[in-house]
C-alpha cells in the first residue's frame, strides 16, 4: 500500500454527515466518495493513463475497442441491420473504446448511418474529454441511463463503470449478519464498525459460515441490470457488460479496494482523492437481467471473449503494416488484455440481448444462461 495522501474537501463534509446522523453504509460512503457533484472523485478529474490513478482495457491497446465495436455492428447485421439504434457507452472514460469501436466498423455498410450515439457520464471533466476524443462524431451526454432515447433498440457497452458503483457489505457475528457501517473513532478518522442490528439476508442465513466473513451486494448494479434488460426484452438490442467479477452465485468476501497512482490505499482514508471499487457479482446481475425479461449470455473471460472476436487474426493484420517497436507495443498490449496473469480472467463479460434472438458475438450457445 502506499501513503494515504491527506483526508481532501469530501472528508470535512462526511464527517459531519456522520456526527449529525450516525455511522453510514459503506454504500452511501462509496457514491458519496465516486460520485458527489463537487467534491466525488470522478467529477473533478480524468484518472485514467500513466499519469493518473489506473489503466482500462481500452487505454492499454486500440484493439480491444476495436473487437467490441466489431461485435456490436455484427450483433446489428445478426438482427436484421435494424434501420436504427442507440449506440450507448456508459461511463466512457475519455472515450476511446467508442472511439476505437467507430473507426473499427466505418467499412459496415449502414451502420453508421444507422446509430445515434449516446454517451452516460456524470463527470464534466470527463465528458469534455470524450468531446475531444470522438470530434468528428454527433454525440449526446446524458446523465442516467433513463435518460436515454427510447425510440430505438439499445446496442451498448460499458467497460469497469460496473464495479465503481456502490455495494452495501454485511459481516458474519453470532451466526447472523450485520451491515459493515463506516463511522468515526476516537481521533476523528474514519473506521469500519457494525451495525448493531443484524439484518435477515433470507437466502444466506442457512449458511455455515464463520464469525467475521463478509458477503457483498450491490442494489445499485442489479438496478442498473434490470433497467438495461427490460429494456432490451421490450426492443430488442445488446448490453456488454465488462469488468472485473467472480462467477460464484454467493459475492463472499471483502473485495472494496481502493486505488491511487496505480497502488492500492486505504478505502477510508482520502475519500473523493482516491478511485474506490470492488468485484461485481455478475451471477446477481445475471439474475436481475433475466427477471426482466432478456436473455442472458456468459459471463465469459475477457481471454475468451476477445480471442472468439479473433483478436490474434487482428493483431497479425495490424503486426503486418507497423513498425518493430509498434508490433511490440501491440503484441504486449494483447497480451495484457488476455494473460491469465494479467486481466485475462480476471476480467468477465456478459451479454444481455433481445429474448430469442441470435447468440451475441463472442459467446456461444451453451453459454446461455437460464437462471
Ligand atoms: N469505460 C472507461 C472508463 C472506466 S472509469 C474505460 O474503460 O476506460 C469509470 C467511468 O465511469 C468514468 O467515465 C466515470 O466518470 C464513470 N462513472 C462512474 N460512476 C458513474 C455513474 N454513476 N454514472 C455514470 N458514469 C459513471
Amino acid at each position: 500500500m502506499t501513503a494515504p495522501s491527506g483526508p481532501g474537501p469530501l472528508a470535512a463534509g462526511l464527517r459531519r454527515l456522520i456526527e449529525e446522523h450516525g455511522p453510514i453504509s459503506v454504500a452511501r460512503f462509496m457514491a458519496l466518495a465516486s460520485a458527489h457533484p463537487h467534491h466525488g472523485y470522478y467529477a473533478g478529474r480524468d484518472p485514467l493513463g500513466a499519469a493518473g490513478d489506473f489503466v482500462t482495457a481500452p487505454e492499454i491497446s486500440q484493439l480491444f475497442g476495436e473487437l467490441i465495436g466489431a461485435a456490436l455492428a455484427q450483433a446489428w447485421l445478426d438482427l436484421g441491420r435494424l434501420p436504427r439504434i442507440v449506440l450507448a457507452e456508459l461511463g466512457p472514460g475519455r472515450g476511446t473504446l467508442l472511439a476505437d469501436a467507430l473507426r473499427a466498423t466505418r467499412g459496415v455498410p449502414g451502420f453508421h448511418a444507422a446509430a445515434s450515439i449516446h454517451l452516460v457520464e456524470t463527470s464534466p471533466v470527463l465528458r469534455q474529454v470524450q468531446g475531444r476524443t470522438l470530434a468528428g462524431h454527433d454525440v449526446t451526454w446524458h446523465a442516467e441511463v433513463r435518460e436515454l432515447p427510447t425510440d430505438a433498440p439499445l446496442f451498448l457497452v460499458a467497460n469497469e463503470l460496473l464495479d465503481a458503483l456502490p455495494i452495501r457489505q454485511f459481516v458474519r457475528h453470532h451466526g447472523r449478519w450485520h451491515e459493515r457501517l463506516v463511522g468515526l473513532d476516537a481521533e476523528g478518522g474514519f473506521c469500519f464498525q457494525l451495525a448493531g442490528l443484524a439484518t435477515p439476508l433470507a437466502a444466506q442465513a442457512e449458511e455455515e459460515l464463520p464469525d467475521g466473513a463478509v458477503l457483498e451486494l450491490a442494489p445499485a448494479r442489479e438496478a442498473l441490470a434490470s433497467e438495461l434488460a427490460a429494456r432490451i426484452a421490450g426492443q430488442g438490442g445488446l448490453a456488454l457488460l465488462i469488468d472485473y467479477g467472480s462467477g460464484p452465485s454467493l459475492m463472499l468476501g471483502d473485495t472494496l479496494q481502493a486505488v491511487r497512482a496505480h497502488g492500492k490505499v486505504d478505502p477510508l482514508t482520502s475519500p473523493g482523492l482516491v478511485d474506490l471499487s470492488s468485484h461485481v457479482d455478475f451471477a446477481a446481475l445475471a439474475a436481475a437481467a433475466l427477471q426482466a425479461g432478456a436473455a442472458v449470455h456468459g459471463p465469459v473471460s475477457q481471454a475468451a471473449l476477445l480471442g472468439r472476436l479473433g483478436i490474434d487474426l487482428r493483431l497479425e493484420q495490424l503486426s503486418r503494416r507497423a513498425t518493430p517497436s509498434q508490433r511490440v507495443a501491440l503484441e504486449s498490449g494483447v497480451r495484457r488484455l488476455t494473460a491469465p496473469d494479467a486481466m485475462g480472467e480476471l476480467f468477465q463479460a456478459m451479454a444481455i440481448s433481445t429474448p430469442g434472438g441470435p447468440v451475441p458475438p463472442g459467446f456461444l450457445p451453451e453459454e446461455r444462461r437460464t437462471r
